[in-house]
């Protein structure tokens, strides 16, 4: 596809063309779900077995705790293990928590609204500060975003490349101004790029001279087993890194098993350096009594240990690689070779995500064309703060939850629109 080259009789030919096949989409009547990245039904089925009676036998725990009962606020010793090693840290950094490493997430930036990062006086709670602000790379997750916007962060846009953001910006941002008190990450598979920070990045990260010494990193790593070829992508450890660079309270980390078994009824975790890990657990402590243990000691018994999350990863992995492959497919089919910037899309390895570039100013118009014909795609601007793109130009794309079949149309439909919309504007020049 290269319409720059073509005068205006060919473009008003391909545009009947693109056009009669966006009208016959339209008959059809489609409705067509490419919004939130949930897994599938069969999915979900990888993981009924955690679910018999059977599964959690006499419901005592390896020190013989009764997980039926009250108490036991860090989580069960085996589930802080287990999600330890998912996370790459000692069980004793870890927090387990309940269903949302997101919930998690949020209550630890209100507990340093409210409190600061620690116990020590000098660390004031971040609301003193009227001028705060917090690093987001973009495209990037949009409940990431809302959740210091709500807190009253002013929102900065970094832009993020294949190998993780544009470090120099960071760091330059993060040097001189004490009211930059985080930045947000998604380091493996990141939501909606698929991109895996680069090792020289993660150091730079945890090497970085930070104005606030109250700045911490809010490091998402939700997608660090779902992998779709082969196995888990190797990256640093930024725990390891800021241990070495003398910065071992920089780093918050979360995770989950909300794409590993079951969405809303998985367990999470936390990982920080013990003393940000004891202060954390002071505050719990008055919120709950403790976590949902039956459900950990379920997910320890299911999954056991990493190298059993890897086996179950590569089941999910043969479900998730074919749409992957669909979506990609009919992009190379419709559009040709992806062109920088412009017209281009991802091609991850592992993830939830997709995410294509329109040419810029032409995604809203784009979507909304998608939406008359029954396909809903994540809505433009999501991918950023504020929920402003100001090129306009980013789609997030998910392919888990519709079958091939579905997918195809879906992504079929997209490319039409992007022909039509940007033949119009040729046409208006
Ligand atoms: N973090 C990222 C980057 C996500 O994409 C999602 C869900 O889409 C979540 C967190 C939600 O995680 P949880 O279900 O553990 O709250």
């Amino acid at each position: 596809m290269n319409y720059l080259g073509l005068g205006k009789k060919e473009l008003k030919k391909e545009l009947d063309i693109q056009q009669s096949r966006y009208e016959k989409y339209m008959a059809m009547g489609l409705t067509l779900d490419m919004t939130r990245g949930k897994p599938c039904a069969e999915q979900l089925k990888l993981s009924e077995p955690m679910l018999s009676d059977s599964i959690l036998g006499d419901y005592r725990s390896e020190n013989g705790t009764d997980c039926r009962n009250y108490g036991i606020l860090a989580g069960l010793p085996e589930a802080r293990t287990f999600m330890g090693e998912l996370l790459g840290v000692p069980g004793e950094n870890i927090i387990c928590g309940g269903n949302s490493s997101l919930n998690m997430m949020y209550d630890t930036i209100s507990t340093f609204m409210l409190f600061g990062v620690s116990e020590d006086e000098n660390d004031r709670p971040w609301f003193e500060d009227k001028d705060r602000k917090f690093i987001c790379p973009v495209p990037g997750y949009d409940r990431h975003f809302v959740i210091t916007q709500q807190f009253g962060f002013k929102l900065i846009p970094v832009d993020i490349g294949p190998d993780g953001p544009d470090m120099d910006e960071v760091e330059r941002i993060v040097r001189d101004d004490p009211s930059v008190k985080g930045i947000w990450s998604v380091p493996k598979y990141s939501n909606p790029t698929g991109y895996v920070y680069s090792d020289e990045c993660i150091q730079r990260f945890a090497r970085m001279k930070c104005a606030a010494k109250d700045f911490r990193i809010f490091w998402d790593d939700a997608y660090t087993v779902h992998f779709i070829n082969g196995s888990p992508a190797k990256q640093l450890s930024l725990f390891d890194e800021c241990v070495k660079a003398g910065n071992p309270e920089r780093v918050i980390m979360f995770g989950s098993t909300s794409k590993i078994t079951f969405p809303g009824a998985g367990i999470s975790a936390l990982a920080a350096d013990k003393r940000t890990i004891d202060f954390l657990l002071s505050k719990i402590s008055k919120q709950t009594i403790g976590p949902d243990k039956l459900n950990q000691l379920r997910h320890v018994k299911f999954l056991k240990n990493v190298d059993g999350v890897v086996e179950h990863m590569k089941k999910h992995a043969v479900i998730m690689k074919p749409k992957f492959d669909a979506v990609g497919q009919i992009f190379e089919n419709e559009f040709g070779a992806p062109r920088e910037g412009q017209l281009s899309w991802t091609k991850p390895e592992g993830g939830y995500f997709i995410c294509c570039r329109t040419g810029d100013g032409m995604a809203s118009e784009v979507l909304s064309m998608c939406r008359r014909c029954g396909v809903a795609f994540t809505p433009a601007g999501s991918t950023h703060p504020y929920k402003i793109d100001p090129t306009d130009s980013y789609v997030r794309i998910a392919p888990s939850y519709p079958d091939v079949d579905q997918i195809k149309s879906a992504v079929e439909i997209f490319c039409i629109c992007v022909k039509i919309v940007l033949i119009n504007r040729l046409l208006a020049v």
